[in-house]
């Protein structure tokens, strides 16, 4: 039978968002972690031509760092390397971004940021300028040139377009009336404060904030405990963190988008060898 999907947002922001999603499984929501953190294609520096480099740091540690800083993305605006037309293994003004640093320590020691970096797109920045790259002592210098292209996170860590990407079951916690006598055991022992004791009963203040872990249970004095902790089977909260590059939401479309169309090719393969197979 077709179960409506309900999505309830607990929280977003320009960088996080948290869900209650309903009506899926497990296999579904791995599936959905797992296209956000290795396919959904994010900026990242690819290249880096290496000018001056007169620091205490080898080109390859440089470049490596250059990689590492998250880069705005517009998803729209470009294309994947693979996927663009120009078949270049260079790229071109649809598939690369040039960004430029050329800094020296002339006062004396300097730090350079990712603020740096000049863009020839204003819209491919990175997401903050207060990235340190490295410190250069007086009369030291940088000078470089980076291309940075879509990549996704399966093929380096600097292409995931988040930095947490995790979902639990939501749980269910029932306390028996009749066995609890508000002994507060279980209050005292919950990591994370979910439960509070009022006069003469326990209530539940934070649902959310349960790891299931099932201290109170093992606390409770009550033979069998009082207090039951379960979870509920079709239930998720889910929440990401994007690294700046993309808003949390469009991660999320986007995966989807990138799940609907390996479900079609998957649909497309099996058909093609049914017919093959006729
Ligand atoms: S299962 Fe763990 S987190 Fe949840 S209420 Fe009990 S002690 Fe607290
Ligand atoms: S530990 Fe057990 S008996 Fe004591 S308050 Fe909690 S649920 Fe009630
Ligand atoms: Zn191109």
């Amino acid at each position: 039978m077709f179960k409506l999907v309900e999505i309830k947002v607990l929280e977003k922001d320009d960088k996080n968002i948290r869900l209650i999603i309903q009506g899926v499984d497990v296999p579904f929501m791995n599936a959905l972690r797992r296209a956000i953190i290795s396919e959904v294609p994010v900026m990242a520096i690819d290249d880096v031509v290496i000018i001056d480099n007169s620091s205490i740091l080898q080109d390859e540690i440089i470049a490596h760092r250059l990689g590492l800083i998250p880069l705005k993305t517009d998803l729209d605006g470009y294309n994947l390397p693979e996927e663009c037309p120009c078949k270049s293994e260079f790229g071109c003004n649809l598939c690369r971004v040039t960004l430029t640093l050329d800094v020296e320590a002339r006062e004396g020691t300097r730090t350079v940021y990712s603020g740096d970096l000049a863009s020839e797109n204003p819209n491919i920045v990175p997401v903050s300028d207060k990235i340190p790259i490295i410190k250069l002592a007086k009369g030291q210098r940088l000078k470089f040139e980076t291309y940075a292209r879509l990549g996704r996170g399966k093929n380096h860590a600097k292409w995931q377009p988040v930095s947490m990407c995790a979902y639990k079951y939501f749980p269910k916690i029932e306390i028996s009336s009749e066995k609890c006598d508000a002994c507060g055991k279980c209050v005292e022992i919950c990591p994370r404060r979910v439960l509070v004791k009022k006069e003469k009963s326990i209530e539940i203040h934070d649902l959310m904030a349960c790891t299931i872990c099932k201290d109170c249970v093992d606390a409770c004095p009550q033979k069998p405990p009082a207090i039951s902790i379960g979870w509920e089977e079709n239930t998720f909260i889910f929440g990401l963190e994007s690294t700046g590059a993309l808003p949390p939401e469009r991660i999320i479309t986007e995966a989807i988008k990138i799940l609907d169309k390996q479900l079609m090719e998957l649909e497309n393969r099996v058909k093609g060898e049914k017919s093959e197979g006729d």
